[in-house]
């Protein structure tokens, strides 16, 4: 392979090689597509001179983005066109044309004016109750589009795209990254955000490849060619042949390990562990119900209910919460299916939610904890998935996020029991993310819980004092951190002590020699995104329970993360190094 050129910074050269933090193992090739942040007028942008024309260029500007929109309209899938269509039709409201030349009148800038007239709207459309509520959204889109039109900058949003694309983004929201179309974006690149973050949490989860904190990344060339490899954590522009080679023989040795090897998760010498799938949206659940060979899941290990609703303005009704719940079960039939209630808050802000003014987000209102501003939600959530149980005649589970005494737990488990869940022979849990949590594992099944799944992400969040969104603190984040692991034995010996499972529902099972190392702690399953099972359940098929205990005690007995996985890899089948 060609010697690297120097990393890049702003406007990237071809054979520029920028470093990140990747996100799983995968790679990818495909044309850069940057993402343009939304366009807001500028702070101090002066009265217009001539009014008039003014006038014209903001007439205009609505006029195009409604024609822009209606030309991707024509060239949607039937759904999309008509919500395209609807939003072109707001882009030429006459009443909000008129606002916006009240205000030109008034002497505020084009660009300021179309921003005030569109809040003014919105402010209308969030008063005037549910339904139209929901509609704020989309007209905020409209009004960036023509601000950005008038500032004569790119609109803001995912371009349509052409072939395989690497979306090239400072950040995303975890809303935009749940609508990607995997079969189209084939990369993610992230100037901020962190591994563990949600936006390449989801990533991961659609299976894309994802390289996050790349410094210069918004410098690299729209149109231009990238390479993805997330296992080193680098993004090449305009790659040469021979590493286009390399990325492609990499997958291709890895799909050969990982084919055929279908079933249930079991180690060399028999131990079952359940091999389940983390999931955030109906598509993805039904998708990994369907899947079968080597990319068939046992069941769901984590259903995230709030990504399901990440985009409403209002709270989900019973009703509507218990279909999306049964469409899950349904498509799992009698595998098992882990709900986790509503885990709002920090990163995951809800607008239906709301958890106040506060100064450190991670540390406040968040999972389990907005249940005590927002009771009913946790309420209602627990009646629509007994009811969604009792419809489908099956037995989901259902654990608390954040959950960091016993109180809590028997709190949780007491509210779980009288929305009718126990009868409907529900699992009650918790997810293990705080570590009170672990430290006190066993109070908390004691307390009433059927299981544990401990959370890694967070896990190793407040363990560390490191903001899991603050990717330049990734080595402190690094699952293989000791003290983290040492958490989780916590847990598991725990789990042991009393008979029940303790599963890992976290990021870190699915990389394929740490999840031996949480089979060796203990861990009785693994949940990830459904794109990791092959290669994790190819691990484990080479490996048998005594050597995930022995890789679990070197890796704990290491000093730092790098010497435990240097000390994991060096009891494990060469071929697991491979995955
Ligand atoms: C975790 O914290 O590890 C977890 C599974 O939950 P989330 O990533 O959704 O916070
Ligand atoms: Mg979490």
């Amino acid at each position: 392979m060609s010697a690297p050129a120097p990393a890049g910074g702003r406007g990237a050269r071809p054979g520029a090689v920028l470093t990140g933090v990747g996100v799983g193992t995968g790679t990818a090739v495909g044309t850069a597509v940057v993402l343009a942040p939304p366009a807001r007028p500028p702070a101090d942008e002066p009265a217009p001179a001539d009014a008039l024309a003014a006038g014209a260029a903001v007439r205009a500007a609505f006029a195009a983005v409604a024609s822009t929109l209606r030309e991707r309209a024509r060239s949607a899938g039937t759904a999309a066109a008509q919500v395209l269509q609807a939003i072109a039709l707001m882009a030429e409201d006459p009443g909000l044309l008129a606002e916006a030349e009240r205000r030109l009148d008034a002497g505020d800038g084009p660009a300021t004016a179309v921003h005030e007239a569109v809040e003014t709207f919105c402010a209308v459309l969030v008063a005037a109750g549910p339904h139209l509520a929901e509609r704020a959204g989309d007209l905020r889109d409209v009004g960036e589009r023509v601000v950005a039109h008038l500032l004569g900058l790119p609109p803001p949003g995912l371009p349509p795209l052409d072939g395989p694309s690497v979306l090239v983004a400072g950040d995303l929201a975890p809303a935009d990254t749940a609508v990607l179309d995997p079969a189209r974006v084939v990369g993610v690149v992230t100037e901020r955000g962190g591994p563990t973050s949600h936006t390449a949490v989801i990533a991961a989860q659609l299976g894309i490849p994802c390289v996050v904190r790349a410094e210069g990344a918004l410098g690299l060339p729209a149109g231009a060619r990238l390479a993805v490899d997330a296992r080193t954590g680098t993004v090449t522009c305009d790659p040469p042949d021979d590493l286009v080679a390399d990325l492609a023989a990499r997958s291709a040795a890895r799909r050969r390990l990982v084919r055929g090897a279908g079933g249930p998760g079991r180690t060399a010498d028999g131990l079952p562990v359940a091999l389940l799938a983390n999931v955030g949206t109906l598509e993805e659940a039904e998708r990994a119900a369907a899947a079968r060979g080597a990319e068939e899941v046992e069941g769901v290990g984590l259903l995230r209910t709030e990504v399901l609703f990440l985009d409403r303005a209002l709270a989900p009704a019973l009703e509507e919460q218990a279909d999306a719940y049964a469409r899950v079960l349904t498509a799992f039939g009698g595998r098992p299916v882990v709900v986790r209630t509503l885990d709002a808050g920090a990163d995951k802000p809800l607008a239906f939610a709301p958890t106040g003014e506060q100064g450190n987000l991670a540390l406040g209102l968040r999972g389990l904890r907005t249940a005590r501003r927002h009771p009913q939600l946790l309420t209602t959530q627990l009646q629509a998935l007994a009811a969604a149980a009792a419809r489908t005649r099956t037995r989901p589970s259902v654990m608390a996020p954040m959950v960091s005494t016993p109180a809590e737990a028997a709190d949780f488990a007491a509210r779980a029991r009288a929305a009718g869940l126990a009868e409907a022979g529900a699992g009650i849990g918790a997810v293990v993310e705080v570590p009170a949590a672990a430290l006190r594992a066993q109070a908390l099944l004691a307390a009433g819980l059927d299981f544990l799944s401990i959370g890694t992400n967070d896990l190793a969040q407040y363990a560390m004092a490191a903001d899991r969104l603050a990717g330049g603190l990734a080595d402190l984040l690094d699952p293989w951190q000791p003290a983290l692991l040492q958490l989780v034995a916590l847990t598991g010996a725990a789990g042991a002590a009393a008979g029940r499972p303790v599963g890992v529902c976290g990021e870190a099972a699915r990389e394929p020699l740490l999840a031996l190392v949480l089979v060796g702690l203990g861990a009785t399953s693994l949940s990830m995104a459904p794109a990791a099972v092959p290669a994790v359940r190819a691990a484990l098929a080479r490996t048998t329970a005594a050597t995930c205990r022995a890789m679990a005690a070197a890796a704990l007995a290491a000093d730092s993360p790098q010497r435990a996985r240097t000390a994991a890899a060096g009891l494990a089948d060469p071929q697991v190094l491979a995955l």
